[in-house]
């Protein structure tokens, strides 16, 4: 049995515990206009004008749920810079793309994006139950004339599974989109039994934002699905402490029990997460709901996106402030996304020297390491 929640006590119309509950019933009462967001927060003007300069270019929607962890009081709360529109999506910036890591190149079909040789991006969809503002594909999910598909997304999948089945190299298809989870069950198990139908294929991946920003859709008839076509994970994408809650707890146990092990990819978001204290708050946290913490991406320069970005600086930084400070899984990898694939960085724990290693640890201590099982050859060599 799923476990149920109130609505919390702000909630407008005062929904039932089991209107709460229910995935449709947020969906349909999805905040779209600027008088239903002020039914959860005093909107700033910045917001307002936002709202209002935004319209028609980028899809804006929240989920009734999403909206009740606004700090209704703050403007730059982390949960209201993520969903609420803002007037840097429409500042210029410098060498800004609608794809600067080349989705579009490498999209093989209408849906599979093919960039590594044994795994692929399936794009289900460009719908999401929340627009995030700073989405790397903002061009295909939020911009209301830009799609990377080319013809109405209705269409069957019988074109992108004959390209994965005629390249039995590909092991690993991703699922993703958009949120892949905005489909009912069925439609979903319909594309999961088309990718089992192909013997090539070892393990699927969904990547969605549901268990952030409606728990409530990852209910026990979901998890089961899942779980007739394992091996199945799943990667979700939480990007601040305040967004771990009950709900979303329960919706990971749920497809924890359900043999789906979970990971996170977390974006850094300037404003929002870009300090050490946040970020180690956010892993553990993550840890606590065994969430295990995969990647840290440094934002893209994405059009409309750009005014999140922080420096690969900063992102150094807080590696460093994660690295060693905690349990060594519950630190992400930090990668940047680019058009030859994600490339980690990290400031370098150990340096060729004479005869074996220089080491230092993240407490600044530091020790050599010498003989012919530590010789490294220097960088260029
Ligand atoms: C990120 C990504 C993948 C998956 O990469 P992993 O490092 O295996 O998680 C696959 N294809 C594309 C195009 C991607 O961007
Ligand atoms: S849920 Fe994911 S794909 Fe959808 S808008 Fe948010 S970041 Fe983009």
């Amino acid at each position: 049995m799923s476990q149920s929640f109130a609505a919390p006590a702000m909630a407008p119309g005062a929904p039932s515990a089991e209107q709460w509950g229910d995935w449709r019933w947020h969906m349909r009462h999805r905040v779209t206009t600027l008088d239903k967001l002020r039914e959860w927060v005093r909107v700033s003007p910045q917001e307002e004008a936002a709202i209002s300069g935004t319209a028609g270019k980028y899809r804006w929607s929240v989920t009734p749920y999403y909206a009740s962890l606004m700090d209704p009081d703050d403007p730059l709360c982390p949960i209201r810079q993520q969903a609420v529109p803002a007037q840097g999506e429409l500042l210029e910036f410098p060498d800004a793309e609608v794809d600067p890591v080349g989705d579009m190149f490498y999209r093989k079909t209408n849906r599979v994006v093919h960039k590594y040789p044994d795994r692929v991006v399936l794009l289900v969809t460009e719908t999401c139950p929340v627009y995030c503002r700073h989405c790397t594909r903002k061009f295909h999910t939020t911009d209301v004339e830009g799609t990377y598909f080319r013809d109405n997304e209705g269409g069957g999948y019988e074109e992108d599974l004959r390209y994965i089945r005629e390249h039995p190299e590909i092991r690993d298809v991703l699922l993703t989109g958009g949120d892949p989870l905005s489909y009912r069950d069925e439609k979903l198990e319909e594309i999961i039994s088309g990718l089992r139908a192909i013997p090539s294929v070892e393990i699927i991946r969904i990547g969605s934002r549901f268990p952030v920003l409606l728990p409530q859709r990852v209910t026990d008839e979901f998890c089961e699905m899942l779980a007739r076509h394992h091996p199945v994970w799943l990667n979700t994408h939480f990007n601040h402490p305040r967004e771990i809650t009950p709900e979303a707890a329960a919706a990971v146990d749920r497809l924890l029990r359900h043999g789906v092990p979970v990971g996170n990819q977390t974006v850094l978001l300037k404003g929002i997460n870009d300090d050490v204290p946040t970020m180690r708050k956010l892993m553990t946290e993550l840890l606590r709901i065994r969430v295990r913490p995969y990647y840290l991406y440094h934002c893209d320069n994405v059009t409309g996106v750009s005014h999140f970005m922080t420096s690969v600086e900063k992102g150094l930084e807080i590696m460093e402030g994660l690295q060693g400070h905690m349990t060594g899984f519950g630190v992400p990898q930090y990668v940047l996304t680019t058009r030859i694939g994600k490339i980690p960085i990290s400031r370098p724990y150990h340096e060729a020297v004479e005869d074996g290693l220089a080491l230092r640890n993240y407490r600044g201590q530091t020790m050599t390491m010498t003989g012919e099982h530590y010789r490294v050859s220097p960088p260029g060599e």
